[in-house]
């Protein structure tokens, strides 16, 4: 039943069969999953999505898996909400937030990349998956992981926060901690995936984990009635999320479940780990790698796997990019949090942040139908907002002790 023609190497074009391989031996560039369009286009309606179970495998014929999916089976199909009153805040028309802090297992996007690759690693016959992550990918694979009956090998920055940490080993991996950064972490991974035979979602499973990224910009559209919106801002890390979200557009539009595609995607990153963004401030089209020093170290990747497809797309698409300081990270997410009820991790501050940067400057339009990309949960950074918050009110466990501090309040807040 699958659509898949093969893998391509996206620079020379060369083609491949289905491997568990992702680069191309001659030039060295990373392969893509391609697929018969037209095939698909015979294949797929909106009535048929609309159809199916509220998961990510209600575009399966736009996923690269051949049989039945066995992994991931609840990720995917968060909600996108219309946020009326931080639109009212920033002064924009059609504000939505795509809402990835909520539905998935871990509560991360993550879901939605390692549904497909433990369903594909499990096609290809492995009985061992690992990774490297920056925290999210390590909580998914080992959550995914156990469900699936897979041996897992999680390896991760010895100073990822607690909170990921204690998550990912519930599930009992063998985590591997690091003395280095994701990037130290990732070349070590790259070694150990030449020598062991294991599905590193990562490394050599990418061409199809990346694949999952897609679904968040079919639901985008689903969700907004089979429309694109103008203006999507997504956080970078590896880049690949907005690479694909790219692509997911570009497919509805070849395969006709969409007429329209004028979408500018926008990058947000945090000024402490921003190659994507100085790239495109800088006129230049080389990723420089940077040592990443910021909170949001679900997004500190130094030398991103796909910066440079990413100023691309940004460039092709018209959007531009953005980065923040950690104080405007911590501001954001409570704005978020106290504006539309939403609760997300360092990330999440990024994306709300860098969006807010690229409407002062006018570089985003408030007329734009505009969607961010809030891709993980606030209480997977807790740490992040210690101190910054507002404090708890103690009282004695009596009526007089109560509103003594009711007084109290109300006269502060001039009510
Ligand atoms: C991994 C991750 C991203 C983006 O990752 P890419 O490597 O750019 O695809 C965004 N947000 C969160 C919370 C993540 O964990």
């Amino acid at each position: 039943m699958g659509f898949v023609k093969g893998l391509k190497c996206r620079e020379c074009g060369r083609e491949y069969a289905v491997e568990p391989i992702y680069v191309c031996e001659f030039c060295f560039g990373p392969l893509e999953v391609v697929y018969d369009y037209d095939g698909i286009k015979g294949a797929l309606s909106r009535d048929m999505i609309k159809s199916r179970p509220q998961n990510l495998w209600r575009y399966r014929e736009l996923l690269p898996i051949d049989g039945e999916p066995t992994c991931g089976l609840h990720s995917g199909y968060t909600p996108l909400v219309r946020a009326y009153k931080l639109g009212q805040h920033l002064g924009m028309k059609e504000l939505y937030i795509k809402d990835d802090t909520v539905t998935h297992p871990t509560l991360s996007f993550k879901d939605r990349v390692v549904a497909i690759a433990l369903s594909k690693a499990r096609e290809f016959g492995f009985d061992t998956v690992a990774c490297a992550s920056t925290g999210n990918l390590a909580h998914s694979v080992s959550a995914h992981g156990a469900a699936g009956g897979f041996k897992r090998f999680i390896f991760i920055p010895a100073s990822l926060e607690r909170s990921k940490i204690v998550a990912s080993l519930a599930y009992e991996p063998n985590l591997i901690a690091v003395d280095g950064n994701y990037d130290d972490v990732n070349r070590l991974c790259s070694e150990v995936a030449n020598k062991y035979n294991w599905a590193f979602v990562n490394i050599n499973i990418r061409p199809f984990y990346a694949e999952g990224s897609k679904t968040q910009g079919y639901e985008i559209v689903e969700q907004l009635g089979w429309r694109a919106p103008d203006a999507v801002v997504v956080p970078c890390a590896s880049g690949s999320l907005l690479t694909k979200i790219w692509k997911s557009f570009k497919e509805l539009k070849e395969i006709g479940l969409i007429d329209e595609l004028h979408s500018k995607v926008y990058s947000a990153q945090a000024t402490g780990c921003s190659p994507i963004v100085a790239a495109l401030k800088s006129g230049v089209d080389v990723i420089k790698p940077v040592k990443p020093d910021t909170i949001a170290k679900s997004l500190a990747i130094g030398n991103p796997a796909d910066g440079y497809y990413a100023t691309q797309v940004i460039k092709e698409s018209g959007g531009d990019g953005e980065d923040v300081s950690d104080a405007e990270i911590i501001d954001a997410i409570k704005l978020l949090a106290r504006t539309e009820g939403i609760f997300a991790e360092t990330a999440g501050g990024v994306t709300l942040a860098s969006a807010m940067k690229l409407i002062e400057s006018g570089k985003l339009d408030k007329d734009a139908s505009t969607v961010l990309s809030i891709t993980g949960n606030g209480l997977k950074t807790k740490e992040a907002i210690v101190g910054h918050t507002v404090e708890p009110y103690h009282i004695d466990p009596n009526l007089k002790s109560f509103e003594e501090t009711l007084k109290q309040i109300n006269a502060l807040k001039g009510s």
